[in-house]
């Protein structure tokens, strides 16, 4: 069970030590090397891609589209070994005719003995090509010998997600505390210093993300690197089922939100 205070889905207002939270996060979703999902299939993203849904994150991002499990992750999922993972993703990759795999749903860096070991397998398996690692950055930029692990891998490929481009708005709408928003900064720093393949993506939906803090994010990767920073992906946030009751309880309305507005924070 999680420990009290363990947070859910976010109040405005709301703060925590995403660290703590990623601590916490792994002693419901990590069993040694095993780690908790929900499903393993394959979808049309990327041109076509097998996936292993994985429990739990630690963020709680407002616009999240992840299911319940990202905020009750004690009561979703079964435990897979690396191995048993892999081989699952591997079978959607065949039924689907699919040459690329990753792990969504919650944060794949969570529970790193585990991802590494299926990294591992993955690299045994001719099925699979390319491996992409979809993270918020929390982790990577806090441990560089992360990143440096993960470029020992051949088919990885990161994709980081930035949520916000001031500290300020890191905080309200992740939850995560404030002096923490330069971590998914760093991590896309380690990955360039270790020669990683990856680009960066953010939540830069105009409704979620007003233009000023847009440009702020976009100087602040143009720091690290203009090339990163030219290539950012901008994402758009979805009336997803699970979206739309965590903005109902953050406390914005869906329906003006999807009709349109963007937000005042
Ligand atoms: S959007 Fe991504 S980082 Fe944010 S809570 Fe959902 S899974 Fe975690």
């Amino acid at each position: 069970m999680p420990s009290k205070g363990y947070p859910r889905m976010l109040r405005r207002g709301e703060r925590f030590n995403p660290l703590e939270v990623a601590k916490q996060t792994e002693e419901i979703v990590c069993r040694e090397s095993s780690r908790k999902y929900t499903s393993f299939y394959a979808t049309g993203v990327y041109g076509g891609i097998a996936t292993g849904y994985t429990v739990g994150c630690c963020f709680r991002c407002f616009f999240c589209w992840t299911d319940f499990s990202r905020d009750y992750p004690e009561l979703y999922g079964d435990y897979y070994t690396p191995e048993e993972a892999c081989n699952n993703i591997v079978k959607a990759a065949k039924r689907w005719r699919v040459k690329k795999a990753r792990i969504s749903g919650g944060e794949p860096t969570l529970c790193r003995k585990h991802l590494l070991e299926l990294l591992e397998h993955m690299e045994g398996r001719g099925e699979v090509e390319l491996f992409i690692l979809e993270t918020n950055g929390l982790l990577l930029g806090a441990d560089e010998s992360y990143v440096r692990e993960l470029t020992g891998f051949k088919k990885v490929y990161v994709r980081v997600s930035l949520k916000a481009g001031t500290p300020e708005a890191f905080e309200a709408r992740t939850g995560a505390s404030r002096e923490f928003f330069k971590l998914p900064f760093k991590a896309v720093k380690s990955l360039l210093d270790h020669g990683a393949r990856f680009h960066v993506a953010a939540m830069s939906d105009p409704r979620i993300m007003p233009l000023s803090e847009r440009r702020k994010l976009i100087e602040k990767l143009a720091e690290i690197d203009e090339f990163v920073a030219a290539n950012l992906e901008e994402e758009v946030c979805d009336p997803y089922e699970a979206t739309i009751v965590r903005m109902s309880y953050y406390g914005v309305d869906p329906v003006k939100f999807f009709g349109g507005s963007s937000l005042e924070e």
